[in-house]
């Protein structure tokens, strides 16, 4: 092994990205600001591949709507939601130096406490360990102030009016759940039926110091999926039921220990470990998008989360999470069962029904309990103030009425005493068409820079002191090279023939003619290309070129007319290098 290999790969990765253009940190001109970046035109086209390839497995194969709604919302949003309660950080701030740290994470660098136990901490536990402690800046060894509670959205005014305060959203979820309405009618008014919005969000951190793993704007791919509690199975089981999941479970954490037990979809859902159908499957779903992207399984694992670290909206929540090599495990996606609290949440902020009707197969005969004011006796007993009782009777709920009549033998309506003689109570038959209820939803939600950030890492090798990025084929920036060996002799012009070819077929092709073809190949394979063409003097004599694999470095040689056919088998029919190979042998 070389020495390159044995360091930190997130420095070699960076390094490679602002080198070559896949990313590096926005407004260096200024001096860089942290958790903003700048994707360069390979970046880019990574990241757009990683979309497609999620939109493939979610969003094509499953039927599932699109949608993409404002980044900005005005408060009322954020306050239904939650986020404005409950979208904070407990933030400690150095008396000296003036720099803010998030007080979990210092806890947990520089004392005892796990992750988690820190997270649990309340403003007056973090007080205490600091002062027990005596922690102080580790920036310039300065004195906390007391840790406040920091709220992570960016808060913004809509408009000239100071009163119309907005925020930018932190997560593309509530763009789908305040427009659920007309997107149910997208949907033909049926359930299940599930809507992703891919989009910028923004967190602001309070110290984002891991490149594109923590950033104060990123791209977000919330996926709601939106069912009938009363028909919670999911259509699509059968198809992943034997997947297995690696799941690290709260009752194990709770037991402090990191055990991951392994269990098939199936098993998972029997045993009652994940608690809805449809959220397995995505989870399963979820497992696959890592393995495509060049994550092996056994480098994924689900890990439940505890009560407190749980989002406020959330009944169970698995993250996602894959191991990479500076932080050991990080989180890619989110799995929450978001039941109807975002939907009752806006539906009651906004007093715009947000139920759905579903018909049944054939009306039900219901039997209901009906409460009758009896007017002669009302009036004598209540007087001038009959008619409110009885207006008041009217909202009540007949079950608890005739309840508290049978039980106490009377039924307080405010400050209204109400006898059996004043009531009847009745019971009524009538016909449901069907049932009216507030749909419930689980959520995956992925983050599209982290899923770029672990591909490039499982991507990236070393071979003979160079780096090589392995993409996955179909998810590489760029699909083929072409090189003319040397610049001279009409190579270039037959290299551009075969370049226009090939972009013409709806390849993504790179034409590289400067430096030595030893330099161009080190080039093409530290950017991931999976093929090189290459043009020598024999394609003038018999129109025959060299395909190169970027991982092996081995070459094959064909006709040019033959190349179409042979670099979309390879790219979407899956053959190998090798199979390439026989093929043109044969
Ligand atoms: P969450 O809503 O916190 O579960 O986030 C959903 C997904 O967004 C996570 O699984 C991450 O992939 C991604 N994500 C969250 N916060 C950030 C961040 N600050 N920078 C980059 N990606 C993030």
């Amino acid at each position: 092994m070389d020495s390159e290999a044995k360091l930190d790969k997130f420095t070699l990765i960076n390094e490679l990205a602002r080198r070559r253009g896949f990313y590096w940190q926005s407004y260096e001109i200024y001096g860089g600001v942290g958790g903003f970046i700048t994707y360069g035109s390979l970046g880019a086209k990574l990241k757009q591949n990683i979309e497609s390839k999620l939109r493939e497995i979610f969003v094509r194969k499953l039927g599932i709507l699109e949608t993409d709604s404002p980044i900005i919302a005005p408060s009322k949003v954020f306050e239904a939601s939650g986020h404005v309660e409950h979208f904070k950080e407990p933030m400690v701030e150095c008396l000296k130096c003036q720099k803010r740290f998030r007080a979990d994470q210092l806890l947990e660098e520089l004392t005892e406490l796990s992750a988690s136990e820190a997270e649990k901490m309340s403003i007056e536990e973090i007080e205490n360990v600091i002062e027990k402690n005596g922690i102080r800046c580790p920036e310039c060894g300065g004195a906390f102030d007391m840790p406040k509670q920091f709220l992570t959205m960016f808060k913004t005014t809509i408009g000239p009016y100071s009163g119309a305060v907005g925020y930018g959203r932190p997560e593309a979820a509530q763009g789908i759940f305040v427009e659920f309405n007309r997107l149910y009618t997208m949907a033909r008014e049926k359930l299940p039926f599930g809507v992703l919005q891919i989009g910028h969000a923004l967190r602001n951190e309070i110290s984002p110091r891991q490149g594109l793993i923590r950033l104060r704007e990123f791209t977000i791919a919330d996926l709601e999926f939106f069912f009938d509690p009363e028909e919670p199975n999911c259509y699509l089981l059968g198809d992943v039921e034997n997947e297995t999941l690696r799941l690290l479970l709260a009752e194990n954490r709770l037991r402090v220990t990191e055990e991951i037990t392994e269990f098939t979809v199936k098993e998972a859902l029997e045993k009652k470990l994940i608690k809805a159908e449809w959220q397995a499957v995505f989870m399963a779903l979820a497992k696959k998008l890592l393995i495509d992207l060049g994550v092996p399984a056994e480098n994924q694992r689900f890990i439940e989360k505890l009560p407190w670290e749980k989002a406020h909206y959330s009944s169970q929540s698995f993250d996602q999470e894959v191991y990479v090599d500076r932080w050991g495990w990080v989180e890619v996606s989110g799995h929450a069962y978001r039941t109807d609290f975002d939907l009752k949440s806006h539906m009651e902020a906004s007093g715009v029904d947000m139920q759905v009707f579903k018909e049944y197969g054939e009306p039900v005969e219901k039997e209901q309990l009906v409460i009758k004011p009896v007017m002669v006796n009302l009036g004598p007993a209540f007087k001038g103030e009959a008619a409110t009782v009885a207006e008041l009777l009217s909202k009540a709920k007949p079950e608890e009425v005739a309840d508290s009549l049978k039980k106490k033998g009377h039924y307080m309506i405010g400050k209204y005493k109400v006898l059996p003689e004043h009531v009847d109570i009745i019971h009524q038959k009538t016909l449901e068409r069907g049932k009216r209820f507030i749909p419930h939803v689980v959520e995956p939600s992925f983050g599209s820079d982290r899923l770029l950030y672990v591909a490039l890492e499982y991507a990236y090798r070393v071979k003979e002191n160079r780096a090589i990025l392995s993409f996955p084929r179909d998810i590489a920036p760029i699909h083929v090279g072409v090189y003319p060996l040397v610049s001279k002799d009409g190579l270039v012009e037959k290299a551009l023939k075969v370049h226009k070819l090939l972009v013409n077929e709806g390849f993504l092709v790179d034409f590289d003619e400067t430096g030595s073809i030893g330099r161009r190949y080190a080039r093409a394979d530290e950017i991931g290309i999976p093929l090189g063409v290459t043009v020598d003097y024999d394609t003038l004599s018999d129109d025959t070129i060299t395909i190169r694999d970027r991982d092996t470095w081995r070459q094959v040689r064909s006709q040019i007319r033959d190349l179409p056919e042979l670099l979309h088998r390879y790219f979407w029919g899956r053959i190998n290098f090798e199979d390439l190979g026989k093929m043109l042998e044969s």
